[in-house]
């Protein structure tokens, strides 16, 4: 089985990832999860255009499954899957290598401000795993194929049987060092409360086999085992929360997640419209350009909701080019699910949200100066 090199910048971010003093490590859920969320909306997408492909919300989740003595996690998702080119793409490369410029960063605080401010990805899991091993089936592929590696040394890419469409993520955890307690991820409770924290408002639900004891006897006092499942996460998004219920942890967490940002926005305007229109907005004013804002990459925009679901991630006419470093969401009940494109750009609805907004923005801006 021949190993496969990977390409020489990824070959230096996981190099960084496995030696890494980052000291967010637990991070890694969160992207391993919003691949999985990623994985399930791309199949949702394609069912809107293809008749052959049926989406019923109940089959779509994610699992979390704990093996302690095997210091193993597995993380599976119902989503779209890889082919085996995908996965030689996707995971034997840097996604998004642009954003990287490795010549500066020889430097383990360099390593850390990068980890933090691109959100690098797959790869994290490499901070907490010595070996990750991927069971993968597309949706369009009868085949599945096995991604494994245990860091810089390279990946192999073997057949391997799935019954399911989706993807089957194993991470074999560290052992503990006098820094890093590896250990605790194995624990049922922290994976939860990471969950909790970071991905809540998943939109599909995050289910993991919970370890309960109950009594059999109650004067021999035995007790026996059993397991249920569980959904970790509440799926509300947090724009349809009550502000009141809301801290400002809870705002940064979502921000830095969504938008791959490290440092928390300097304004949230979170807010709920009535109207012709009725719709929920929560912007962010970063507190410094996007990375990638001065290139030709960027791309303006907010993403697009109806009623929880996404239509589209970056939705170029709710924001004027002015005000293009805006980030945020829009949900509204009153646009339908199927709208297209050209449509959307048609669209009164979204014209009124937009003009609101920009006022929104204004306003906010101009209080923020004075
Ligand atoms: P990003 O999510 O920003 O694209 P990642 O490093 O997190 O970057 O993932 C790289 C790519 O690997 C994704 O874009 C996706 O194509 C693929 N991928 C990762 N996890 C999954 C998954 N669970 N199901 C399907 N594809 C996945
Ligand atoms: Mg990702």
């Amino acid at each position: 089985m021949a190993i496969r090199q990977f390409k020489s910048e990824s070959k230096k971010l996981l190099d960084m990832m496995i030696n890494s003093i980052y000291t967010h490590k637990e991070i890694y859920l969160r992207e391993l999860i919003s691949n999985a969320s990623d994985a399930i909306d791309k199949l949702y997408y394609l069912s809107l255009s293809d008749e052959n492909i049926k989406f019923d919300r109940e089959k779509f989740y994610i699992r979390i499954s704990l093996d302690k003595d095997a210091r193993k996690i597995v993380i599976t998702d119902t989503g779209i899957g890889m082919t085996k080119e995908e996965l030689e793409n996707n995971l034997g490369t840097i996604a998004k290598s642009g954003s990287f410029d490795f010549k500066a960063s020889n430097e383990k605080k360099e390593d850390v401000d990068i980890i933090g401010q691109f959100g690098v990805g797959f790869y994290s899991a490499f901070m907490v795993s010595d070996k990750i091993s991927v069971t993968t089936r597309s949706i369009d592929s009868s085949d599945a194929y096995l991604w494994e590696s245990e860091g810089v040394d390279g990946y192999t890419i073997t057949d391997a049987t799935k019954d399911e469409v989706g993807t089957e993520i194993v991470l074999h955890i560290k052992e503990d060092t006098e820094e890093d307690n590896y250990s605790k991820y194995l624990e049922e409770y922290e994976l939860k409360s990471l969950v909790k924290k970071y991905s809540d408002y998943i939109a599909f639900p995050i289910t993991m086999e919970v370890k309960h004891d109950r009594m059999i006897d109650e004067e021999k006092k035995e007790y026996e085992e059993f397991y249920e499942t569980e959904t970790l996460n509440s799926m509300v998004p947090i724009w349809k929360k009550n502000k009141s219920d809301i801290t400002d942890e809870d705002y940064n967490n979502f921000y830095m997640d969504k938008f791959s940002d490290f440092d928390n926005p300097i304004k949230v305007i979170h807010s709920s419209v009535e109207g012709m229109c009725s719709y929920k907005s929560l912007l962010f004013i970063p507190s410094h350009a996007p990375y990638d804002f001065f290139t030709q990459n960027y791309e303006k925009g907010l993403s697009l909701y109806s009623n929880g679901v996404l239509i589209m991630d970056k939705c170029p006419d709710l924001l004027p080019d002015y005000f293009a470093f805006v980030r945020g969401v829009v949900d509204s009940e009153d646009l339908s699910l199927n709208i297209s494109r050209e449509i959307l750009q048609e669209s009164n609805n979204v014209k009124l949200i937009a003009k609101n907004i920009e006022g929104k923005i204004r306003r906010e801006l101009e209080d923020m100066l004075k």
